[in-house]
């Protein structure tokens, strides 16, 4: 059944370029917030310019169906509900490099271990991603894994990202020796972050669910790429509340910045056993790229309901389907809250 709207334009064949926009803008200024205008019309070309236009302009196409030659395509009056202001869909881009970590860690999200395929990103795809990133509004690029450190090629991936926008890699920071400690050396430090794991101030908890030995070679790390010049934030992963709290005291004692902690509770995702069930609505998606394509979120992004397109290219074309994506199912959510609306 086709969606219901407060306002039809028939566009017949006109377009963008051709006297569509004035009645679009006067059929919006007719429209409160949440409500829904229709477009009818032959020329697929308008799908694209309303997508760029909604975006803008801070309303939402929310859908597009096709019959016979003419497409309806449905806006939503003024953003879906949603994502923090601050932080807009498509301005936080996440890179899984490569799938393989030299740990295997217990509550993994996207089951990494020393067996696992590497299904790496490669530099080449990294390089498009980064040049096509720039025109789309990203500001912040985070590269993880799997364990970036893994890959020969990992100074001139995060070269190329932090060229494009300022860039966080995650590491478990075990591996800053050798050839990996010259390339680390390499890497630009007013444009790069370390983000590393350490999930305890002593190593019981860290190494129960990571490995024996591995909160020391964590925190050598850590001190390492400080040494090294590098801004470092860490990043615990917890099951529990006071758990979070025992970090936040460890970190408060080494007067750690807030912008350089992250406290997270483990997901039920991956290998995990225990933790934080989340399903695909309960995120705000932050767009993931990995070698097998484009997802909705970080956390599971190998997992099937969280892929969006296996297509990579355009970047785009990736950007838009997340957040017409996203736009759908805050407006679905919309009305389903409207129809459980009990008094
Ligand atoms: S949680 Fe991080 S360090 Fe542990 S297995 Fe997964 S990718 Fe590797």
């Amino acid at each position: 059944m086709a969606t219901k709207t407060t306002i039809e334009i028939d566009a017949g064949s006109r377009t963008f370029s051709s006297g569509l926009l004035p009645e679009l803008i006067a059929a919006l200024r007719r429209c409160r917030t949440g409500d829904l205008l229709g477009v009818i019309g032959r020329e697929a070309e308008i799908g694209a310019d309303l997508e760029a236009w909604c975006r803008f302009t801070r309303n939402a196409l929310i859908g597009a169906a096709t019959a016979a030659d003419r497409t309806r395509w449905v806006i939503r009056c003024g953003e879906a509900p949603t994502a923090d202001a601050d932080r807009p869909v498509g301005s936080r881009l996440w890179l899984y490099t490569n799938f393989d970590c030299n740990l295997h860690c217990d509550y993994c999200c996207v089951r990494s271990s020393p067996q696992a395929p590497q299904r790496a990103l490669g530099l080449e795809r990294v390089r498009r991603i980064a040049n096509e990133a720039a025109e789309l509004g990203v500001n912040e690029v985070f590269v993880t894994g799997g364990e970036p450190f893994l890959l020969a090629d990992i100074g001139a991936i995060l070269s190329t990202c932090s060229a494009a926008a300022p860039t966080t890699v995650l590491t478990n920071g075990m591996l800053f020796t050798g050839r990996r400690l010259e390339t680390l050396r390499s890497l630009p430090r007013d444009r790069l972050t370390l983000q590393i794991s350490l999930d305890s101030p002593t190593p019981g908890r860290h190494d129960r669910h990571r490995g024996a030995g591995t909160w020391v070679r964590a925190w050598r790390g850590v001190e390492r790429a400080r040494a090294e010049g590098f801004r470092v934030r860490l990043a615990a992963t917890v099951s529990t509340e006071a758990e979070a709290e025992e970090f936040r005291r460890f970190l408060d004692a080494r007067q750690i910045a807030e912008e350089d902690r992250v406290i997270r509770r483990i997901a039920l995702r991956g290998v995990a056993i225990q933790g934080i069930a989340l399903a695909r609505a309960d995120l705000v998606p932050e767009i993931t790229i990995t070698a097998d394509g484009v997802y909705w979120h970080p956390v599971g992004a190998e997992d099937a309901d969280l892929l969006v397109t296996s297509e990579i290219f355009p970047l785009a074309d990736a950007f838009a389907a997340v957040r017409r994506a996203f736009d759908q199912e805050s407006e679905h959510q919309r009305r389903l809250a409207q129809i459980f609306n009990c008094a």
